[in-house]
């Protein structure tokens, strides 16, 4: 083959020259069969660096180019666009790996320096039979599906809408909000919860844009970028949304008054089963609990719902409903769930009364919810001594490594609200100090100035002693273990991912990191897209984040839809399968196989097929079909085979 190849080794600074003789690898690189130059530079990335690759493609004809660098995850498309700026197909480039592969994982120079000859050899191998291939573009459908109605969905969804897009907005419960509708107050600040939210949370429902499906769930998305479809379960309320005007008669009628655990006020309170959410829930409509309901159990009840409501909203008869919506974008942004702090019994937690965790106190302290703001005990007593804990699952080998970013700050707020409510003693206990945000340390030396008492030292447990609740920690300054009485202990638990979040990985075709929350395409540079292009992710269902870095992810990932709708079509890569109907055998085994749903069997040919604008690309059919029919485009096995034997030199 008269290939003509360029081959271009970058130093990437200090990060693959300070181990790799990038000089040696570029002379060994220039030895090679059909390489007309190669060289190394500083910068590749770079524009001079680009633009010796342009130079050299018109200056010495080049038909095919290699750069020994980053990952292709990095910079791909930076050197698929140099060569196409040149007048080459980007797909005669290829990229070898001599940084994260080599440099950074080689301990020894020399050992390096010969696995990055290897790899060039590879590369160099491999480039030769690379082929053009052009990317195909398709239509954009321009309405965006967020699912998730926290803040950073709520967010994502005005964004969206306000620019004048449809924007339908599937949230799980009955209503949108999420857990900062739970909070009375939000550090630094110090506004009221309710306030900044509730006026999102009306402009979603009013926004003649926004569609919004609550208490309902995804099922199923097909299709791809610009073009998903997606199945959408809604869960009956057994109320007419349309008559019902969100009075509260049903619920001050239901005959179960009082009588479930209601999940908003975190089990301190107990409600109906017929009910509304919470005063400023939206929809404000009621909603009756199916898992509680006598009439929806047991089929038998005096239905005393139905008399009050003046509306005759109440209507049993409701099945659930299942529809298909048509999106080119999607947003999720389904948050985090909390720590059980049952599984870290040291704490007491479920164990002694006045053990609460974090978001039970959010609910204590707040003017609307069990004990309407007061800070008291279970026996109605004010507290006189407080114990504030930090990392209770985070920064702990035993439960989540991370940490949860939100705790240091949500622990100094709930110190300063006891004492602005109470006369009572606070003690803080911490690992150390993250107060890192905007205007974050001022509130904590505010806090502090209100003599809360802060000891470092992680609370190592929390016991009963003769009645009286005491925390034992170490305190690291003081180089002295502590044992401190209180009444009244918070633990600040960890952010977790949501329980279901492999599922809905699952659903919608992303993957998740090691920690469990969904993974971004690059944790700096491209934290709100992921593996799926036209699929984002906003808010805690990443990482762990407090409310301002919740809503710039969720402007983010509207901005990124937004920029799909703008330019009216997506690129789709052309990197994708095809099966050969002349050696297909019709053993459907690929169809199992493909984790997209790209392949249908012809029944009048006995053929697979494979629909090329869902095909990713992955080659797991490809791997697993026995008869060899199916090849990737740009991962042939002449490619393929033509690299291992080159790196094997
Ligand atoms: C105790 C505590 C106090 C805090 N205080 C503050 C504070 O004062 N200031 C601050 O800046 N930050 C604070 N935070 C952090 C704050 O809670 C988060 O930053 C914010 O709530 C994240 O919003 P979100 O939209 O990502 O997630 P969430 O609020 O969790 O919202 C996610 C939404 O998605 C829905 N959902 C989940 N799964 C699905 C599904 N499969 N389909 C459809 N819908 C789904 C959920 O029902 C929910 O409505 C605090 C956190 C805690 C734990
Ligand atoms: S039918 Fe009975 S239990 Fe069910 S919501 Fe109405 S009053 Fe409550
Ligand atoms: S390569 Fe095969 S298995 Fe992978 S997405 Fe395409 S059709 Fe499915």
């Amino acid at each position: 083959m008269n290939a003509k190849i360029g081959v271009y080794v970058c130093h990437c600074g200090y990060n693959i020259a300070g181990k790799v003789d990038v000089k040696e690898v570029a002379e060994y690189a220039g030895t090679l069969d059909n390489v007309v130059i190669a060289r190394d530079y500083k910068y590749m990335c770079s524009d001079p660096g680009q633009d010796l690759i342009k130079n050299d493609i018109k200056e010495y004809g080049l038909t095919r180019v290699v750069v020994a660098s980053c990952s292709p995850r990095m910079h791909e498309p930076t050197f698929k666009s140099a060569l196409e700026k040149a007048g080459l197909n980007g797909y005669l480039l290829e990229m070898a790996n001599i940084r994260e592969q080599c440099s950074w994982v080689t301990e020894d120079p020399r050992q390096a320096t010969e696995k990055a000859k290897a790899l060039v050899h590879g590369a160099v191998r491999r480039v030769v039979y690379h082929e053009p291939i052009e990317e195909r573009e398709v239509g954009v459908n321009k309405a965006t599906l967020v699912v998730g109605g926290g803040i950073a969905g709520i967010q994502a969804t005005l964004k969206i809408a306000e620019a004048g897009h449809k924007v339908y907005l599937v949230e799980r419960e009955p209503s949108i909000g999420g857990q900062m509708a739970k909070f009375d107050k939000t550090f630094p600040t110090m506004d009221c919860a309710a306030c900044i939210l509730t006026p999102k949370m009306v402009a979603v429902a009013q926004n003649p844009n926004v569609e919004l499906l609550t208490y309902s769930e995804v099922l199923h998305v097909d299709g791809y970028v610009g073009n998903f479809t997606v199945t959408v379960k809604q869960k009956p309320r057994y109320v007419d949304v349309d008559k019902c005007t969100g009075c509260g008669d049903c619920q001050k009628a239901c005959v179960l008054k009082d009588r479930i655990p209601c999940s908003f006020e975190e089990g301190l309170k107990k409600r109906p089963a017929a009910y509304i959410p919470f005063p400023q829930a939206v929809p404000l409509k009621a909603v009756i609990d199916d898992k509680h309901c006598l009439q929806l159990t047991k089929g038998k009840c005096s239905k005393k719902c139905v008399k009050a409501c003046q509306r005759d909203a109440i209507d049993f008869s409701q099945k659930e409903v299942i529809r298909q919506i048509e999106v080119g974008s999607i947003i999720l942004a389904t948050g985090y769930e909390l720590f059980d702090a049952r599984k870290a019994p040291q704490y007491g937690y479920g164990i002694y009364d006045d053990v609460y965790t974090g978001i039970e106190f959010e609910r204590i302290t707040n003017a609307s919810g069990p004990t309407q703001g007061k800070i008291l005990k279970k026996n109605g007593e004010e507290p006189k001594r407080v114990a504030v804990l930090h990392c209770i699952g985070s920064r702990d080998e035993n439960y989540q490594k991370y940490c949860s970013r939100v705790c240091c700050m949500s622990s100094v707020k709930f110190s300063h609200l006891v004492k602005e409510k109470t006369d009572a003693e606070v003690f803080e206990f911490y690992i150390d100090m993250r107060t890192f945000g905007k205007q974050y340390e001022e509130f904590y030396k505010r806090v502090q100035e209100e003599g809360v008492n802060f000891i470092r030292g992680k609370g190592a447990e929390v016991a009963e002693v003769n009645g009286q609740l005491v925390v034992r920690a170490e305190d690291t300054l003081l180089g002295a273990y502590r044992e401190i009485p209180v009444d009244m202990v918070i633990l600040n638990t960890a952010l977790v991912p949501r329980h279901d979040a492999d599922k809905v990985a699952q659903i919608f075709g992303i993957s998740r990191s090691p920690d469990g929350f969904f993974l971004e395409s690059h944790i700096k540079l491209d934290p709100v897209t992921t593996s799926t292009d036209g699929i984002y992710i906003a808010g805690c269902c990443q990482s762990p984040k407090d409310i301002p870095d919740s809503v710039a992810q969720g402007s983010a990932a509207a901005a990124e839809a937004l920029a799909t709708i703008a330019t009216g079509k997506v690129k789709i890569s052309p990197v994708t399968a095809s099966s050969n109907p002349d050696i297909c055998a019709g053993c459907r085994i690929c169809i199992g196989l493909c984790p997209f749903k790209a392949i249908t069997f012809n029944e009048e040919k006995k053929v697979a097929e494979i629909n090329q604008a869902v095909c990713k690309g992955c080659g797991t059919c490809a791997a697993g079909c026995p008869s060899n029919a199916i090849s990737i485009a740009h991962f042939n096995n002449q490619q393929i085979l033509a690299e291992i034997e080159g790196v094997l030199r």
